[in-house]
């Protein structure tokens, strides 16, 4: 073992973790778009946006100038339940690997969610309670953002109505209990619950569902009825916001030691971690303060970053949500049922979508064997069972790393650990049987999602 200068684990004191959320947005020379009603194509107006979502969250949403916006005490309180999450340095998986470079990873698994998604489902289960709702409504994909609201609604007494991926809901079902438990109402999506549902089930009686589908019917069935708004776990910059947590105290804790990232990795489904990992780095470096190097990770089965079209798109399947300008594969695109690793979403981030485009950060694709792969050792020297997500991430930390000792170069490198993977056996199971491949979609499948793109003037 190499001489611990540092130790394994860098823990901050609760007097020292963020009474402030950072929002990058803030010191983005060029702002990323706003969101378009797909009505008028004009912005999203507060006003417009209200009836959807809560009324501070969508101030959160549309504020380009705040730099650090407070975090409530009572967020605090709830955060310091299960917070500041660890920094690890990862000495075993270095030595497995005989790297000379030093890797970092941020872990947010150490929730009874089991993911990183409990920062941002306290904050919107905070400001519909502040305001006097009933209930809120979403959707889920893997499972991990229903599980995370539905603690949050726990804790603040709110009805909690979860639209679950059809296919999810058949294949998780440990997962769709714990939600159970913590009181939410779980409905397999597409549903006849909803008219956007019918619409959906009539044209394709056999989906398995989508996560654009699931969001159509979360958001109808919260702007038809009073009382409930609409939240959702990833994408829109109010997330990104609250997930800032997570980079602030990454950073806070790699200064105690006086330790500096070279390069800053996250895996990317609509880009909330990653957003929220790297938005203090990048903070820095749009200031002039420092350099870094910022890599997302996907997988090569849903490349929005690495494939996408850079324009206007709705953010869910029925067309029923505002226009988001984003890396995105197209409303109607659904991943191959094979696709194992969640990150399913056909979109990104705004933000992430903005940044990325200006060149501010790199972006990998990833194909799921080698993904499971680098779960699988890193489960075994790190000893910490990684959710597939999150895999993506170690992916291209080990290949930096291996990178490095090809080079020599002593980098350091930073990742995020976004959760824990137990309830993803099905997927372990398949590649341990050996029967995973790989699925990488054709030029022709993304034409068809990118047909489905709308044809308005700010996309030609
Ligand atoms: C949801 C989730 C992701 C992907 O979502 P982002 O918004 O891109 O962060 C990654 N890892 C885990 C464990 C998740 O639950």
């Amino acid at each position: 073992m190499k001489k611990n200068e540092i130790p394994y684990k860098i823990y901050l004191d609760e007097q020292e973790m963020p009474k402030q959320w950072y929002n990058v947005r803030a010191d983005m020379e060029k702002k990323p778009a706003p969101l378009l009603n797909p009505a008028t194509l004009g912005p999203m107006t507060a006003e417009e946006l209200a009836p959807v979502f809560c009324r501070e969250l969508v101030e959160q949403e549309l504020d380009n100038t705040n730099a650090y916006i407070d975090i409530p005490e009572e967020i605090q309180e709830y955060y310091k339940m299960y917070r500041p999450s660890p920094l690890v340095r990862a000495y075993r998986l270095e030595e497995k690997l005989q790297t000379p470079a030093k890797i970092y990873y941020k872990f947010e698994g150490n929730n009874t969610s089991g993911s990183h998604k409990l920062n941002s489902a306290i904050a919107q289960a905070y400001y519909a309670k502040k305001q006097g709702l009933t209930g809120v409504t979403t959707e889920t994909g893997a499972g991990q953002w229903g599980t995370a609201l539905s603690m949050a609604c726990a804790y603040f007494g709110l009805d909690c109505d979860v639209y679950m991926v059809k296919v999810s809901y058949e294949q998780k079902p440990f997962r769709r209990e714990v939600m159970r438990t913590y009181g939410a109402k779980v409905t397999p999506s597409p549903s006849m619950t909803t008219e956007v549902g019918k619409k959906i089930l009539a044209e394709h009686p056999d989906t398995t569902g989508s996560l654009g589908c699931a969001i159509s019917e979360a958001v109808e069935s919260a702007v038809t009825r009073e009382g409930y708004r609409y939240v959702l776990g990833s994408v829109l910059n109010q997330v990104l916001l609250h997930q800032s947590v997570i980079g602030l105290e990454a950073k806070a804790a790699m200064d105690k030691y006086g330790v500096v990232a070279d390069i800053i990795i996250g895996c990317a489904g609509g880009g909330s971690n990653l957003g929220g990992l790297i938005s203090p780095f990048m903070g820095e470096m749009l200031r002039g303060e420092r350099d870094y190097r910022f890599i997302a990770v996907e997988p090569a089965s849903c490349p929005s970053l690495t494939r996408g079209k850079y324009v206007y798109d709705f953010c869910d399947t029925g067309m029923v949500t505002p226009l988001a300008k984003m890396y995105t594969l197209g409303s109607g695109f659904i991943p191959s049922a094979n696709h194992a690793g969640g990150l399913r979403y056909h979109g990104m981030s705004p933000v992430v979508s903005e940044l990325f485009h200006q060149g501010l950060m790199e972006a990998r694709s990833v194909e799921q064997t080698a993904v499971f792969e680098a779960a699988e050792l890193f489960a075994r020297v790190e000893g910490i069972l990684p959710a597939p997500e999150s895999a993506h991430a170690i992916r291209v930390a080990m290949d930096e790393a291996l990178h490095c000792k090809e080079t020599g170069e002593e980098k350091t490198i930073l990742f995020g650990l976004t959760g824990t993977g137990y309830f993803d056996m099905l997927a372990y199971e398949k590649f341990n049987d050996g029967i995973m491949n790989d699925y990488i979609p054709s030029d022709k499948d993304l034409e068809q999602g990118f047909a489905g793109i709308p044809k308005i003037p700010q996309n030609q």
